[in-house]
């Protein structure tokens, strides 16, 4: 599933390509046709993501996308159309093809292929989305709804700064919740933004056992583990790959230049030798995903234990 990241780069996408511009609005696939015609011929004005959320603001209208496991943005058009073939959940590659014109000096999109949910269309290109687990028209009242059941996400935090308020707001958030630390990060009240990757990542950098009740973590461990999801998100943001595995990492000496093709520590890598400390990584499921971690790295803490 595509994480928080990758709704930020797309929400730059859609702000580079599409925003202030007149737009048409369509539903080839015909489930969206009644929101495409309320958003069409219309200028966007904003699109914002708050974790694996994608909101595009049109006055009080909100379109709002969520690309679940399978959903993607492809994207096509001319030169000055400049984007990535896709956003979202891994696609094919896009073929060539030559632009042509109509007469209002619009590019004639490629004809629709596979189940477009929405297509949203400027004059130089325009975008299709394909198999999102949510796609709607928003009044302001169901947006407000919406955004008061998400958690604070990390990546709506200035470059290079932490928000306190929203690190106050995570920190507050555990402490309410007796579930484990595995759990809570993958619910999108107490943090916005992170998935399965992040979460097996994050904690084993920190060295927390997943299993670790979520309001037993306080203090400098909170700020710790929110530190770290704001840096690996970030740099998953720049790069639009998670990669959290650095072959320069200190720890891997000489061994960092076999590895530069494995861009994670424990994510999908269970049954093999941790990198830090040589026990076997382990995995599991836990609420219908698999978690990943390291039992040496990430011992649960002796009170948890024993209780
Ligand atoms: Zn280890």
């Amino acid at each position: 599933m595509p994480e928080g990241h990758t709704l930020h780069r797309l929400a730059a996408q859609l702000e580079e390509n599409f925003i202030g511009r007149p737009w048409r609005v369509s539903s080839p696939q015909g489930r969206f046709e009644a929101g495409a015609k309320r958003l069409t011929d219309r200028v966007p004005e904003r699109a914002q993501a708050w974790g694996k959320q994608l909101f595009v603001h049109l006055g009080p209208d909100i379109w709002q996308v969520h690309l679940g496991l399978y959903g993607a943005f492809s994207f096509r058009g001319d030169s000055s159309f400049t984007a990535p073939a896709t956003l979202g959940a891994p696609r094919v590659a896009a073929e060539e093809f030559t632009p042509s014109y109509a007469e209002d000096d619009w590019i004639i999109p490629q004809p629709a292929t596979g189940a477009v949910r929405a297509r949203i269309h400027v004059h130089n290109g325009w975008a299709d989305l394909r198999g999102p687990a949510r796609c709607a028209v928003l009044n302001p009242m169901q947006y407000e709804a919406i955004i008061a059941r998400l958690g604070p996400d990390p990546l709506q935090q200035p470059v290079g700064e932490t928000d306190t308020r929203l690190l106050e707001q995570f920190r507050s958030n555990l402490a309410r919740r007796r579930i484990s630390i595995g759990a809570a990060l993958m619910d999108q009240a107490v943090i916005a933004g992170v998935g399965n990757i992040y979460r097996a990542e994050s904690l084993f950098e920190e060295g927390v056992s997943p299993d670790t009740p979520a309001n037993e973590l306080r203090g400098a461990a909170v700020t710790a583990l929110w530190e770290r999801l704001t840096e690996q998100l970030r740099t998953g943001f720049a790069e639009g790959i998670i990669r959290t595995l650095r072959p320069e990492a200190p720890e891997l000496g000489a061994r960092g230049g076999d590895l530069r093709l494995r861009r994670h520590w424990v994510y999908q890598h269970q049954g093999t030798p941790c990198l830090r400390c040589g026990a076997t990584i382990a995995e599991r499921e836990l609420q219908g995903r698999r978690l990943y971690w390291c039992p040496g790295c990430q011992p649960l803490p002796a009170a948890t234990a024993r209780s």
